[in-house]
């Protein structure tokens, strides 16, 4: 039994306010009040304002009409007024302000599978790179199948790019994403050598073949379109094949974060249903309690369900995943200082933070050193726009990659069995934020990209080390919650400051509240993941255009590069 469940039946087991009122025993504190109750004595389902209130109004007029209570009769009556006077919203509230996008689009269970969710392709941005890459490829596959008097009409292909993508596109590499794509080059295997030299020779022209036509190509195709309007998503492109100055094939796609990326009447690919269908933290975690599995275990179970794959394919895609996360960490720790791309012209210092945390004189530092070190390694390769994971996007793949290379790569040396459950137990955390609130930073601002990120990573290490479902729970709410707010604002539109640092800070978050949860009373624990997930969403909602992906304020606006 809990230490709350001894006060429970304590409570059960009290005399009646009537039976007690003469007992003169703890009647006063200091002679004159009576003491307030103690914090493990007030009730866990009242409000705890309320009940203390009560608690004092009720001790303050036994005083003054000489009437005596014991604590345990004061406390019982303090609870009976408090409950009827403010009754405290489910502390598991998962209601969603029905006005919310997210909450319009949220209906029904999650049907998020991992091959959509962790995504392999070039930095710096999901929704600026490896969205509008993987909008491009489509656009060119589609373009390949078109019937041949079609093709026979177009004289060229463009890209026009709204919104935030246009605003802040030319920081990220769009541009140079979104040719390599209509080239034909796939996200997940392109060179990032390819990407490199584009951007050293930018006027150079590129051949691309459709059916018996070839077109010549540059990124003066790729056009930056207003940024200003009322676009369908802040991240919204149009692809055109034209024939002269009018259109032969057109589609309007939007790139929402994460690498997911839908098209003007899109309709999802038709899936299976879920074994254990689930909106809501709470409704999977009461799966996993249910049928005593881990929160691992049940994503594993509706993953076989939804995507048609077999156990064994989908932990191949992990293991490819995990692996592409430690190659990250590896390439970016193999870079001596230098300096990464762009007018910041901002220094690398994830081997130099690697280096130092080898040293004795430093050993204090060590374990958040190397955390560190870890994320901003992987989070300067995105910088370098070379092949990062999304977890859940671009500007957030140093934190997991970070978490994945400290639970592997170090005495703990966990196997790859554990890794997959954490990438699961990660994803799970991911599924429930895309589905009630957003991953897209021109959406939600930061905290739904390195928030989520640190509460995929605190579920991640909570599941590699066999927490129980609540424990996990508590973990990515932690994480989450103590980035509720965060804006973003990259400074001249590149994904470095605050990005880079921000992984880092991600990662020992994470892992700070994974501590947490592993050492508090896991039913204690007060806030929810729902409501943390809510309260992002509503956030979200709330925070000022200027702070979603656009550069226009916060340190984008204040900051002097000199
Ligand atoms: S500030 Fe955060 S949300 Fe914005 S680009 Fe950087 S990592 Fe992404």
């Amino acid at each position: 039994m809990t230490k709350e469940n001894s006060v429970h039946s304590k409570h059960k087991t009290m005399s009646t306010p009537n039976e007690t009122m003469s007992t003169p025993a703890a009647a006063k504190h200091d002679g004159s009040f009576p003491a307030l109750p103690e914090e493990s004595a007030i009730p866990s389902k009242i409000d705890r304002r309320s009940f203390i209130m009560r608690n004092a109004v009720i001790g303050a007029a036994a005083v003054m009409t000489g009437c005596v209570w014991t604590p345990e009769a004061r406390a019982q009556q303090a609870e009976k007024e408090a409950a009827a006077r403010s009754p405290l919203p489910p502390l598991d509230s998962t209601s969603m302000s029905q006005d919310l996008d997210v909450v319009k689009r949220s209906n029904g269970p999650v049907m998020t599978v991992i091959e959509e969710f962790y995504k392999v392709g070039p930095g710096p941005s999901s929704s600026h790179t490896i969205g509008p890459m993987r909008i491009t490829y489509d656009f060119y596959q589609r373009c390949t199948k078109l019937p041949a008097e079609q093709l026979a009409q177009a004289t060229g292909l463009k890209v026009h790019l709204f919104g935030s993508l246009s605003a802040t596109g030319k920081g990220h590499g769009t541009e140079r994403a979104s040719l390599a794509g209509l080239l034909g080059k796939e996200p997940a295997t392109v060179d990032p050598l390819f990407l490199d030299e584009m951007k050293a020779k930018p006027d150079q022209s590129y051949s691309l073949k459709l059916g018996d036509k070839t077109f010549t190509l540059s990124l003066a195709d790729i056009i930056y379109d207003t940024s200003k309007g009322d676009f369908p998503h802040p991240n919204t492109m149009i692809c055109k094949l034209i024939g002269g100055d009018k259109s032969v094939y057109e589609l309007e796609y939007y790139s929402p974060g994460g690498g997911f990326y839908e098209w003007k009447g899109y309709t999802p690919p038709k899936k299976g249903q879920p074994k254990y269908p689930y909106g809501t933290m709470k409704e999977l975690r009461q799966h996993a309690e249910k049928n005593n599995l881990s929160i691992a275990q049940v994503i594993l179970a509706n993953e076989i369900a939804v995507s048609g794959k077999t156990e064994e394919q989908i932990n191949a895609f992990l293991d490819k995943i995990a692996n592409a996360m430690l190659a990250t960490v590896k390439a970016g720790l193999a870079v001596k200082e230098s300096v990464l791309p762009g007018p910041i012209e901002l220094q690398s210092k994830a081997a130099t933070v690697w280096q130092r945390a080898q040293d004795d004189k430093y050993e204090a530092d060590r374990a958040v050193a190397l955390l560190s070190a870890c994320a901003l390694a992987a989070s300067e390769e995105n910088a370098r726009g070379h092949l990062v994971i999304t977890a859940p996007t671009g500007g957030s793949a140093g934190v997991m990659p970070a978490i994945v290379y400290g639970l592997t790569q170090t005495k703990r040396a966990l196997p790859q069995e554990k890794v997959r459950q954490g990438l699961l137990g990660g994803a799970a955390i991911g599924y429930l934020c895309k589905h009630n609130a957003t991953l897209s930073g021109a959406e939600g601002g930061c905290q739904s990209e390195i928030g989520v990120a640190s509460a995929m990573s605190a579920a991640f290490i909570a599941s590699a080390m066999d927490a129980s479902p609540l424990v996990t729970e508590n973990a990515a709410e932690s994480a989450l919650e103590h980035h509720l707010g965060m804006t973003c604002d990259p400074v001249a539109g590149y994904v470095q400051v605050p990005c880079i640092e921000r992984c880092a800070f991600g990662a020992v978050k994470a892992w700070t509240a994974y501590m947490i949860a592993t050492n508090e009373i896991a039913s204690r624990h007060r806030v929810d993941l729902d409501t943390t997930i809510k309260t992002l969403a509503d956030t979200g909602k709330d925070m000022s255009t200027k702070y979603k992906e656009t550069s226009e304020a916060g340190l984008a606006a204040n900051l002097v590069l000199c």
